[in-house]
């Protein structure tokens, strides 16, 4: 059969509705789910409590299927990394990040992204296409199977945490995120608990919104910037949905979180977000006035920058980002700075480039005009301005 429909697109609501159109009872959907998701099953012949006829009956109108491996690379630490192809041209890469008490598995969401932040790697690849949800889904079975394979005692399970940080902007494919993250919630799936699956944004504030009511899951908002002058100029997604209106999405995604707090992104580049002013501005920010806004429940996660030669700009020194987090931790919130993992592989967080056809020009626009990147007057006390240069290669 030429059309055959993967599963992995759909979540158990779907595989029901799919089981009906095929003529079988829709709880038929729960047991072939299982099968799939948390047997990690590829072939319908193994599925043993299913009649032959319905078997032969999947067999023929439908497939598991994996995404085409590229490639794959382990750190020295443990990192795993993995190229699929998306067909196209397109590659997107996943990364599983072992610790001692739970796995981690970033996964993306676009081949590219639309957003073209200064300092992501993927922002400079421009943006291809959103994946399917079966392409979001396929990089969790994929890893899931092969690791428990490798690594497994029985049937436990080896990721037990997932973040949507890979490639792309997740909030920019909300029609194939949602099934995706239900098949990660369902407990006949992944069963993970919504505390364990972070859905990570540059800002895209209607569809915080809309994810607080469809599926609300943790929330990590890239914010990198104290002020929209600057945030502007490192994520342009702001001169859409600005600080105030961003801040107030995240307040009331509080309301239906499964967490009580936001988690802050927040990139650290050297002489740009990094002084002391702009972290006593960021405080203010997220503290509110007291009056006029109320403040935001938050941590923030400090990712100590990860260049790459097009993006023009450098890593702030350790001291650096340490004296940044003593004045937010001072201020009463709570903040780590990222480890970096997989760095020996290029896993960490915004070296993920895959291989992408530019279809938006990000390339050409990033290295044709020089950034003005700009200190908000009240963060310098000079209203300083700054030009960094663009790495001409
Ligand atoms: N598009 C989403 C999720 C993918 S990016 C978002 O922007 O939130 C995941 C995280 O990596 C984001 O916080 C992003 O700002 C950060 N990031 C991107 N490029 C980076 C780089 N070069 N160094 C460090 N962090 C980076
Ligand atoms: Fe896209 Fe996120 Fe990279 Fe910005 S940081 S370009 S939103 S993937």
């Amino acid at each position: 059969m030429n059309a055959a429909v993967n599963l992995l697109e759909f979540d158990r609501e779907g595989l029901a509705a799919f089981c009906e159109q095929l003529g079988e009872k829709r709880f038929r959907a729960t047991q072939l789910f299982r099968w799939i998701h948390r047997s990690g099953a590829a072939e319908f012949a193994q599925m043993s409590d299913l009649a032959k006829s319905l078997r032969e009956k999947l067999a023929g109108a439908a497939t598991i299927a994996a995404l085409p491996l590229i490639s794959e690379h382990t750190s020295g630490d443990g990192t795993v990394k993995w190229l699929f192809d998306v067909g196209d041209g397109n590659a997107v890469e996943t990364v599983f990040i072992p610790e001692d008490d739970r796995g981690t598995l970033c996964i993306s969401s676009q081949a590219g992204c639309a957003v073209g932040c200064r300092f992501c790697s993927t922002g400079h690849q421009g943006f291809s296409r959103n994946l399917t949800t079966g392409e979001i889904v396929a990089q969790l079975w994929y890893a899931e199977r092969v690791l428990r394979e490798r690594l497994g005692r029985g049937d436990e399970r080896i990721v037990t945490n997932v973040v949507m940080m890979g490639m792309g902007e997740p909030l920019q494919n909300y029609a194939a995120l949602v099934p995706a993250l239900r098949v990660m919630l369902d407990d006949h799936g992944y069963g993970l608990s919504r505390r364990r699956v972070t859905v990570s944004t540059s800002g895209v504030v209607p569809m915080i919104e809309r994810l607080r009511d469809d599926c609300p899951v943790a929330l990590a908002v890239s914010l990198h910037a104290p002020n929209d002058l600057l945030r502007d100029e490192l994520v342009p997604l702001n001169r859409k949905y600005p600080l105030a209106e961003l801040l107030a999405a995240c307040r009331s995604y509080l309301a239906k979180a499964p967490r009580d707090f936001v988690t802050f992104e927040y990139c650290m580049l050297d002489g740009v977000n990094d002084s002391d002013a702009q972290a006593h501005e960021l405080l203010a920010l997220v503290q509110g006035s007291g009056r006029t806004d109320s403040g935001i429940a938050c941590k923030f996660n400090l990712i100590p920058f990860n260049p790459f030669p097009e993006s023009g700009l450098k890593r702030s020194p350790n001291p650096r980002i340490a004296a940044f987090a003593r004045i937010l931790q001072d201020g009463g919130i709570v903040t780590t700075i990222r480890k970096t993992r997989g760095d020996d592989i290029d896993a960490a967080c915004g070296q993920l480039a895959g291989e992408v056809q530019d279809r938006t020009n990000a390339r050409q626009r990033m290295t044709r005009a020089p950034v003005r990147l700009q200190r908000g007057a009240a963060a310098s006390g000079q209203g300083e301005t700054r030009a960094v240069q663009e790495n001409h290669r």
